[in-house]
């Protein structure tokens, strides 16, 4: 078979996005140069042999060993809030002339996440895929690899021939479902397969509480994906968690089945799994413990160290990173042995202007909550580091900004950075001079991300019920434009 396929021309762009609509910073063109956009062969040279999606879909390419493909443009964004209308023409700009410039294309591959909004727009990723699909026809195949946390939209459904999500949460399959649209969308570019889409929404979220596919609900909803992806006929399903601090129509769960040329079975199929996602929805909710409560536990176990996920200041999530109240709590009921990384680039310019070993008076959060008080400079270090395994969502390297490790007066010590940083690596902490296990507890500003990381270097994860942006209780958030009924917010939604 192999000598037979046909050589085909396959482009590669993207623009990966999740949007938290109530976090405080805005996505300008700015903040996308600063995050690093990729032209050409220069995307193969960032994220070939990544476990990202991007390196999937590179890695595919590559194994069919027929594909020219054609890298365009790509910029991937640590979560923040909505981007601003001119951020966003900027990148429709981009799309249409590298399509333009580079085509014709027998398929597309388009990096997404699958939560971006824009200002001007709900369903950027929709949007973008429109761009595509006005942009090569309506022959062209186009496929896109989500984040689990996508808010799927009928138009995304629309404007592309194949789309899956990750399956595992923290993300740590990028790299094989992005293989497995690649595949696909070869196969499809070659008339191998015609791929046949069916999308049912759910009218519900699950709190972020309850996202882990390690643990039920999710390792059963995961599981019947993975059935229902098995069965003669199918080319790959869906149930995706969708993204709660998205305040859009499109926010929520949903189900999606490709069949080969089989529409009818694809709609009885994503049907049916929507259905018993439906079932399980009194089991979306959760409870955790306040801080006080968390510190009391790990003031008293043996399974150190314990890691703290500061839930309201989840940096995955779209959070500003710059919290302090697990710290703040710390301070207040004396638990010294505490060790937090915090966005704050005017602590960490002025412990480099101090020096290591000397001694300085912070102000350190944002200014109405601050932790302040003397503290000694005990490292310093760039920012960068590498960590190595598969980390959330494929991430390696890490540019945190001038870095300083502190230790105040109370006995606590904070790592201050310039830029704020995806709480995936405890390299992190190792890079600036600490060792993990000087600590009874590792304060980690995220939910699920972080446990690729920090799992194996810590005795017990709590979940912290902190206030933020991405605070775990939804009732809280100011919504506007999400859908209504919408469960668990209104508990008579239905299927
Ligand atoms: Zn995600």
């Amino acid at each position: 078979m192999n000598g037979e396929r046909r050589r085909i021309r396959i482009g590669l762009l993207g623009f990966y996005h999740e949007a938290n609509s109530f976090a405080p910073v805005q996505v300008d063109d700015a903040y996308v140069r600063a995050a690093g956009t990729f032209w050409g062969e220069d995307v193969l040279r960032e994220f070939r042999g990544s476990a990202s999606t991007a390196g999937g879909f590179i890695a595919a390419a590559e194994a069919d060993g027929q594909v020219d493909l054609v890298p365009m443009v790509l910029s991937v964004l640590v979560p923040a809030g909505p981007v601003t209308a001119e951020a966003l023409a900027t990148q429709v700009g981009y799309f249409r002339e590298s399509l333009a410039a580079n085509g014709p294309f027998d398929g597309v591959l388009v990096v997404l996440h699958g939560a971006a909004v824009a200002e001007d727009v709900d369903d950027v990723d929709g949007h973008l895929l429109g761009v595509v699909r006005d942009a090569v026809g309506p022959g062209v195949v186009i496929g896109t690899s989500l984040d689990l946390h996508a808010n799927i939209s009928a138009r995304m459904c629309e404007a592309a021939d194949l789309l899956n999500t990750y399956r595992t949460n923290p993300h740590v399959d990028a790299r094989p479902m992005a293989e497995e649209i690649g595949h696909l969308v070869f196969d499809a570019a070659r008339g191998v397969i015609v791929p046949t889409l069916a999308f049912v929404p759910i009218p519900a979220f699950i709190n972020i509480l309850r996202q882990n596919t390690d643990v039920s609900p999710m390792s059963d909803v995961i599981a019947d994906v993975v059935a229902t992806a098995a069965l003669t006929g199918v080319l790959t399903a869906t149930v995706a968690e969708g993204y709660p601090y998205a305040d859009v129509p499109e926010m929520g769960m949903s189900a999606v089945v490709i069949t080969d040329d089989a529409p009818v079975q694809a709609a009885e199929l994503a049907r049916a799994l929507a259905e018993r996602v439906w079932e399980r929805r009194d089991e979306f909710d959760a409870r955790i413990p306040k801080p006080e409560e968390a510190l009391e536990i790990a003031s008293s176990t043996d399974a150190t160290p314990v890691l703290l996920l500061d839930v309201g200041d989840n940096v995955g999530g779209g959070s500003p990173g710059d919290s302090v109240v697990l710290l703040d709590a710390a301070i207040r009921t004396d638990f010294r042995d505490l060790v937090s990384i915090v966005h704050d680039p005017a602590a960490a310019a002025s412990a480099h202007r101090t020096g290591v070993g000397g001694v300085l008076d912070v102000v350190i959060g944002p200014s109405a909550a601050a932790v302040r008080g003397k503290a000694t400079v005990i490292g310093l270090s760039d920012g960068t580091f590498e960590a190595t395994g598969t980390l959330h969502a494929g991430f390696r390297r890490f540019d945190a900004g001038p870095s300083a490790a502190l230790r105040l007066g109370t006995g606590q010590t904070v790592v201050v950075t310039t830029r704020v940083t995806l709480p995936l690596t405890p390299v992190q902490l190792e890079e600036i001079g600490l060792s993990l296990t000087d600590y009874r507890a590792i304060v980690a500003k995220g939910v699920h991300s972080p446990l690729a990381g920090y799992g194996p270097r810590v005795g017990l994860v709590l979940q912290v019920d902190t206030p933020g942006v991405t605070g775990a209780d939804c009732s809280l958030l100011p919504y506007r434009r999400r859908r209504r009924p919408l469960f668990p917010l209104e508990r008579d939604a239905h299927l």
